[in-house]
């Protein structure tokens, strides 16, 4: 636009005058187009489209229309005159908000341009000649032109560089901060499961000792009977049978422990639910039974498989029986029962139980980090719960059932289509 501005007299007019003036109005749009996709506000093109033509259609009236010359040159330096007045407003705000020398630089230096279309606007006297060839202004304009075009354009780079390196920036520390969450969501689970080990401690002696007591007493009937040989081979025979069987039943019991502590990498498989049920179960059967509390489980012989790490899954249910039985503790009646449904190709766990429920400004936190009422509580489990049961494909939510105390819905993915009875 400026180099066919210069060149009046030389070419047609049509392009020094109308071609030069709609180039330089869809430069000025663009920038501010530009500035403003920045803020994240675009204009909309149809409407820029439709005021490029507006302009163009009142330019062209007054040019060979009215063939008012000083009037056209007005209006050119009126519109250049808040276009880029415009710009300086909108870089100056990106240039504040974000803090981007680019942006003030570009403010300054269309600061100058604003200025040198208002100089040309009262200067304007001669008609029928160019913004570059009008003597009067034509210095001052070509040289704020010349400016703006070098360091303007630098400070339009700048801005998109300024633009990139912060996005590299922020995707960086996302990924950090990702990063740094899964590990401390690891590290909590992981604690999680100790501390639920250490208050589960007094139950796994007691179911230790019973494999481990009839191991002792068969060896020592089998050694006496040896001694004063009473027994033939077919009862020794039995009774190793027997030591052998509490063994294996006592191993079982161990690796099931070191299996719930061990840190783990999640490890799918297909695991029948209600038999992880009853297993979580035992785990918690001595609690259960020194505070009173009576657990019903869904019936033994019920089976519905899944595809899920049986170990963060037994995490859950150890989890949301914790705490239904330190909330049925608060209350007379000392119920927890646990019910395993299958509907729509999902397996259905409810946890019921007949303590206190929930209050409304506690359901709404509810399973939010470190949300807890509990003096000694992390406020973990059920974040860390409903986590898990989101990677698994499915869900876990809290309500309160219809004859108060807190239901706990688990919702997960099931393999085998019904319970199988
Ligand atoms: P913590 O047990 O460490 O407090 P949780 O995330 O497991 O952490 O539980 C968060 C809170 O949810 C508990 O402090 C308790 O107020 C509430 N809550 C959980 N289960 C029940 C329930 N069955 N009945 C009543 N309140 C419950």
């Amino acid at each position: 636009a400026v180099i066919l501005a210069g060149l009046y007299g030389k070419v047609p007019e049509w392009a020094t005058v109308s071609l030069a003036n709609l180039i330089l109005l869809i430069a000025h749009l663009a920038r501010i187009q530009s500035l403003r996709l920045d803020l994240g506000k675009p204009w909309r093109m149809r409407w820029m489209l439709a005021a490029v033509l507006i302009f163009m259609l009142v330019f062209e009236f007054l040019n060979y229309g009215l063939q008012d010359y000083l009037l056209r040159a007005r209006l050119s330096s009126a519109t250049s005159f808040g276009l880029v007045t415009y710009i300086v407003i909108l870089a100056w705000r990106i240039g504040h908000n974000e803090n981007s020398r680019s942006a003030q630089w570009i403010a300054g230096v269309y600061a100058l341009v604003a200025m040198s279309m208002l100089f040309r606007f009262f200067s304007i006297q001669s008609t029928g000649s160019s913004i570059l060839t009008d003597g009067s202004t034509a210095k001052v304009v070509a040289f704020v032109l010349l400016l703006s075009s070098v360091i303007g354009h630098f400070g339009y780079v700048g801005l998109a560089l300024d633009r990139s390196m912060r996005r590299e920036l922020k995707a960086a520390a996302d990924l950090a901060r990702d990063e740094e969450n899964h590990r401390l969501g690891a590290q909590i689970a992981q604690l999680d499961r100790q501390r639920s080990l250490g208050e589960m401690s007094a139950s796994l002696g007691h179911e230790l000792n019973q494999p481990l007591t009839a191991v002792l007493s068969n060896a020592q009937v089998a050694k006496r009977g040896l001694e004063m040989g009473r027994f033939d081979s077919e009862q020794i025979n039995e009774f190793l049978d027997k030591i052998i069987a509490n063994t294996k039943r006592a191993s079982q019991i161990i690796e099931r422990i070191r299996g719930f502590i061990r840190p783990t990498t999640v490890h799918r498989k297909q695991v029948d639910l209600n038999l992880l049920i009853h297993d979580v179960a035992m785990l918690v059967a001595d609690e259960a039974d020194r505070n009173k509390v009576a657990l019903t489980l869904p019936p033994a012989n019920q089976s519905l498989s899944i595809s899920a790490d049986p170990i963060q899954i037994s995490q859950i249910i150890l989890n949301v029986i914790h705490n239904a039985i330190q909330a049925v503790m608060q209350s007379p009646l000392r119920k927890i029962s646990v019910e395993l449904t299958y509907q729509d190709e999902m397996a259905i766990v409810r946890i019921f139980d007949s303590g206190p429920g929930l209050a409304p400004e506690v359901l709404s936190q509810i399973g939010k980090p470190f949300f807890t009422t509990k003096v000694e509580g992390l406020g973990m489990g059920l974040s860390i719960s409903r986590s898990i049961a989101e990677q698994h494909g499915g869900k876990l939510t809290l309500a309160n059932g219809d004859n108060g105390g807190a239901v706990v819905t688990l919702t997960l993915p099931a393999i085998t289509p019904g319970v199988v009875q």
